[in-house]
């Protein structure tokens, strides 16, 4: 084979696989989450539906701030405030949070994770230590919800039982805005 071929070859092979890949998916560190996006327009879904009130205020940068920076400092937020709201500070606290684009896509990973089905626009699974939220129906309240599931599973060497772990999420959910 010639050279020639064999570069036009391993071209083609390269243009297959790179368009059979799903595309390539944003990942953001922010202090307490790792949070993994679909692509911008997701991302941006989701900034623009979470209200956080003072979210601008309270922020100390100077320059302006990008959609990154807006969506990990939001993350930061609701997840000091639901700590706060528990009065729970796990130590170290790190935790995945996935940002689907459509509740089919949560569903998705309920399917894979619990072998059943969810109607819900997020949950977390300890499993993964994953949050997974619809950016298309998340709302801080749903958010924070999830977020109260990391902080209560984290805080507690033995795990409450579930009825407890879902009242004390609801708590947040009910005061996050207070
Ligand atoms: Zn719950």
């Amino acid at each position: 084979m010639t050279r020639r071929l064999t570069k036009s070859l391993a071209l083609i092979i390269y243009i297959i696989i790179s368009t059979s890949l799903p595309s390539a998916s944003l990942e953001l560190q922010s202090k307490y989450a790792r949070l993994i996006c679909p692509d911008d327009d997701t991302l941006q879904m989701l900034n623009n539906r979470l209200f956080v009130s003072r979210f601008r205020f309270m922020s100390t940068e100077k320059r302006p701030m990008t959609i990154e920076d807006e969506v990990t400092g939001k993350i930061d937020l609701i997840t000091l405030k639901v700590q706060e709201i528990l009065d729970m500070f796990p130590p170290h606290l790190q935790y995945t949070f996935s940002i689907c684009e459509s509740m089919e896509q949560v569903n998705n990973h309920f399917v894979r994770i619990n072998s059943s089905d969810l109607k819900r626009p997020g949950f977390y699974a300890p499993s993964t230590d994953t949050v997974y939220v619809s950016a298309r129906h998340a709302r801080i309240q749903v958010v924070a919800h999830e977020i109260g599931h990391v902080v209560v599973d984290k805080y507690f060497k033995i795990r409450p039982p579930m009825k407890i772990h879902e009242l004390l999420s609801q708590f947040v959910e009910k005061h996050i805005t207070d």
